[in-house]
């Protein structure tokens, strides 16, 4: 795989460090666990966003857009990233937000939406949950492009066929470390949410022919739309690549027992797994996304799942910007 051949914009200078969990792997008593840390990717606090960030601006750039729309909910880490990324560009930036929780947003809110404030986004444009946000962006887009502007759309989550080759360098970042490490890891844990960091990255490892299986923890939508949603993004990437192995939809592995109530709803294992966390490692996860993920990884290993032998690596996907908006759900 040849990924210099599309437009990139670099935001991090260094490859995110793995590291072995020795308390946390104590603790749980069973497989050792590792951490890839992209929750010190660049750009403003960090985060998944920001490798498919490079990709999806290159491609802006490359086109000449001065403008940059987005979507995502209120509190979105995607958005917040966007943002930043627009002004490293010296471009400005739209973001679309949705209220999946009724009535959630709050202009004077912290975490994430403190951000979009304090990094003084050009428009902010609240919509009712279930509203067709590809379809309000493009109405963004339209009103701009009349006052003379050249506006780039980035889907929600940056996850498209471009975002998502983010996810394949990390895949390929990934395999350098592991042999310079001299390190075998058995399994990767990560989240699977709008798909591109699960798609990207089960992409590289086959492009590779890297034999890890990828695990992915749902924490939206349950396995009958979030599978073939992994399954259809893998085939595009695999295609832009021009990958003559594609994921199949057998190597889409997707656990959907730990999204809760919904979405951003908070859950007693995602609370257990950021305290476990927090308290033999001293690593901060977000409630939304990793505290989740790392809820199925603990309940995983506790079921037997991995081998005690194994060398499981978790992928720390950032967000800790929206943990300090959840202090009552965590310790109440
Ligand atoms: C967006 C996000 C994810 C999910 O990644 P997708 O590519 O959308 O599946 C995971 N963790 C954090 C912190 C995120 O912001």
């Amino acid at each position: 795989m040849n990924l210099s051949r599309f437009p990139r914009r670099q935001y991090t200078p260094f490859a995110t460090p793995v590291e072995k969990l020795e308390r946390l792997s104590a603790a749980l008593g069973g497989p050792t666990i590792y951490i890839k840390r992209d929750d010190l990717l660049g750009l403003a606090a960090g985060g998944n966003k920001t490798r498919k960030l490079e990709f999806l601006m290159g491609d802006a750039l490359a086109q000449g857009a001065d403008t940059v729309i987005t979507c995502g909910a209120v509190q979105s880490n995607h958005a917040r990233l966007t943002l930043a990324a627009s002004i490293v560009e010296g471009m400005r930036c739209h973001l679309v937000l949705e209220q999946r929780v009724p009535n959630s947003y709050n202009k004077k809110a912290g975490g994430n939406n403190f951000l979009y404030e304090l990094m003084d986004a050009e428009g902010i444009h609240v919509v009712e949950g279930g509203t067709d946000l590809m379809a309000k962006m493009a109405e963004v887009a339209e009103d701009l492009r009349a006052q003379g502007r050249k506006p780039y759309i980035i889907p929600g989550g940056g996850s498209n066929e471009i975002g998502s080759l983010g996810y394949v360098a990390c895949a390929q970042e990934l395999m350098q470390q592991l042999f310079e490490m001299n390190l075998k890891i058995d399994n990767i844990v990560l989240t699977s949410g709008s798909t591109g960091t699960h798609a990207g990255t089960l992409t590289g490892i086959i492009g590779m022919n890297g034999q890890i299986p990828i695990t992915g923890i749902g924490i939206n939508r349950k396995n009958d739309r979030q599978i073939p949603a992994v399954y259809d993004l893998s085939a595009r990437t695999a295609a832009k690549l021009g990958l003559a192995n594609p994921p199949r939809m057998e190597d889409v592995t997707v656990f959907e027992d730990y999204i809760g109530g919904g979405y951003s709803l908070p859950t007693p294992g995602m609370v257990e797994a950021v305290k476990l966390l927090a308290r033999t490692e001293a690593i901060l996860l977000d409630p939304v996304y990793t505290g989740k993920t790392m809820d199925g990884l603990i309940d995983l290993v506790r079921k037997g799942y991995f081998k005690d032998c194994e060398n499981i690596l978790f992928l720390h996907t950032g967000g800790s910007t929206t943990l300090f908006h959840y202090y009552s759900d965590i310790l109440p």
